[in-house]
């Protein structure tokens, strides 16, 4: 069974846990001016990265809480979660 390490909660079953899509999608701040082709990148389009890349993974059945998670998403192996904020060089949590 794949498990999930959760930054507070610690390894738990990816059953627990609802996947939120791509990590680091910042809202443009100043949507007033933004084309419709602008918003609707902002809105739909994703990267769908072959490899390693960020997502948020939620807690549901556990704290409730958001985080970031590094995943490959060739062998699905998560490669470190982190909260949400930390980024790079923060308090992570290797996959096991
Ligand atoms: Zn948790």
């Amino acid at each position: 069974m794949l498990q999930i390490t959760c930054p507070w909660c610690g390894a738990r079953a990816e059953s627990e846990f609802s996947c939120g899509g791509e990590a680091d999608i910042v809202r443009p701040l100043e949507s007033e001016t933004l084309s419709d082709e602008a918003w609707g990148d902002y809105v739909f389009m994703r990267k769908n990265t072959k490899g390693v890349h960020k997502e948020q993974w939620f807690h549901a059945s556990g704290c409730r809480r958001w985080f970031n998670a590094e995943r490959d998403t060739v062998t699905y192996q998560f490669i470190r979660t982190y909260p949400i904020g930390a980024g790079a060089s923060g308090d992570s949590h290797g996959a096991d």
